[in-house]
């Protein structure tokens, strides 16, 4: 039951975003896996990843994370499911510990969290949230100082619920603690002060409610209330799904505390975060992102002329931004001899189809600048291509970061593709 029960055997980095001071640290250890086990350990945290990288907004954020795998063994495989809990009384040899039924709760999973921390530390120092997979299929997770998960079948969208609690400081917004049909008592009406949560309130007035640059002016408030605070509240949701108001039961009491939306994946597997949820964790995220909202391409003809048919390509970030600009019935802007044209692509965008051509949507970061080639592409092939300079300058949102590519010389016969870095 100790470190004694296994190795620590090591740490990889598995999606890198570059300098670790600059990134959102995610580390994630095992439980509970034999070392026999690790290939399928590597499988379930890579399927997390995939997960959390679909799941709104981590999509849109995704530049700012960095995961850590560490591949740690245990003896047994495994968590304690004691019997007290209805388990089966397993009581494996594993590294942190693992063990269903905390709080007497079956579904609260928890590890040694000082172990847990521990291990983080000495090889990832900037960690900013730990995760523990646990090697077990029943139900269960938590998310206290470290986040738990089970391999349950359900434990990809566990995982992203319980690091809303860890990382974001989310409140469960479920209005039940032992279950809704579980006769519980001491649940049914809250009377203590405004919880500190962001995603949960007694405030139902729309001038003061803490989510209120939410909530539009024609949704009812309380959008709705629980008739029966003995239960949990069966009424189907009064308004259209993404409605943002004061829905009455949340944070483990039938009544008394409200939640921003009728659903949430704070409330229950499988919804998506609801808006208030969404923004918190962009709020979070905002200081390891730079947000590229303009990219501008100058270019400047020689004296030999490029077709006008030719159509022309600004490859940036991973991605192909379109050449063609919006008053212009020319295909390609860059056809006239020995002239100069920019292109603005994102605000003050001077393209043609500028919504599809746009660095804000979908997002990029400043280091896509840097992690991907920069290049002209012309098609078809080009023979008479002649560019005396081409540049090209990123803006960010913030104003504080700018690429510049100055005097590049290109006119490569050969090719219709051109390198500018
Ligand atoms: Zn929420």
């Amino acid at each position: 039951m100790t470190t004694t029960d296994g190795n620590i055997i090591g740490t990889d980095i598995v999606v890198n975003h570059g300098l670790p001071s600059r990134r959102w640290n995610l580390v994630v250890l095992g439980d509970g896996y034999r070392t026999s086990e690790l290939i399928k350990y590597r499988y379930d945290v890579q399927n997390f990843i995939d997960k959390l990288k679909d799941t709104k907004p981590f999509d849109e954020l995704w530049n700012a994370i960095n995961i850590y795998r560490i591949d740690v063994s245990s003896t047994d495989s495994g968590a304690d499911d004691p019997v007290a809990c209805g388990g089966t009384g397993a009581t494996p040899a594993t590294y942190f510990d693992a063990t269903f039924c905390g709080n007497g709760i079956q579904r609260l999973l928890i590890v040694n969290n000082t172990t847990a921390m521990q291990v983080a530390s000495d090889r990832v120092p900037e960690w900013d949230m730990i995760l523990v997979l646990v090697n077990n299929t029943v139900y269960g997770g938590s998310g206290g100082a470290v986040a738990t998960s089970s391999t349950h079948p359900s434990a990809s969208e566990i995982v992203i619920h319980e690091i809303g609690h860890t990382a974001f400081g989310l409140a469960d917004e479920y209005e039940y603690y032992a279950g809704c049909g579980s006769g519980e008592i001491g649940h049914d009406v809250y009377t203590g002060p405004e919880p500190f949560e962001p995603n949960v309130t007694i405030n139902t007035d729309r001038n003061t409610n803490k989510w209120r640059h939410l909530i539009l002016p024609t949704t009812p408030m309380p959008t709705t209330s629980n008739a029966n605070c003995s239960q949990c509240d069966p009424q189907p949701s009064p308004v259209q799904q993404g409605t943002v108001g004061t829905f009455e039961g949340a944070q483990y009491f039938h009544c008394g505390k409200f939640r921003p939306e009728f659903n949430c994946k704070m409330r229950a597997l499988g919804p998506p975060f609801c808006a208030v949820c969404k923004e918190i964790i962009r709020n979070t995220f905002s200081p390891f992102l730079i947000p590229i909202s303009q990219i501008k391409l100058t270019v400047t003809t020689g004296n030999r002329d490029i077709d006008n048919d030719n159509r022309v390509f600004l490859g940036f970030g991973g991605r192909e931004f379109r050449c063609r600009l919006s008053n212009d019935s020319d295909a390609n802007p860059f056809h006239l001899q020995n002239n100069t044209v920019t292109l603005t692509f994102g605000t003050s965008s001077n393209v043609e189809d500028s919504g599809i051509n746009d660095p804000r949507n979908p997002f990029m970061d400043v280091s896509d600048a840097t992690n991907f080639p920069v290049y002209i592409r012309v098609q078809p092939k080009c023979n008479s291509w002649d560019i005396i300079s081409a540049t090209v300058e990123t803006i960010s949102q913030t104003s504080i970061f700018s690429i510049k590519y100055p005097k590049i010389v290109v006119g490569d016969d050969s090719g219709e593709k051109v390198e500018l870095v």
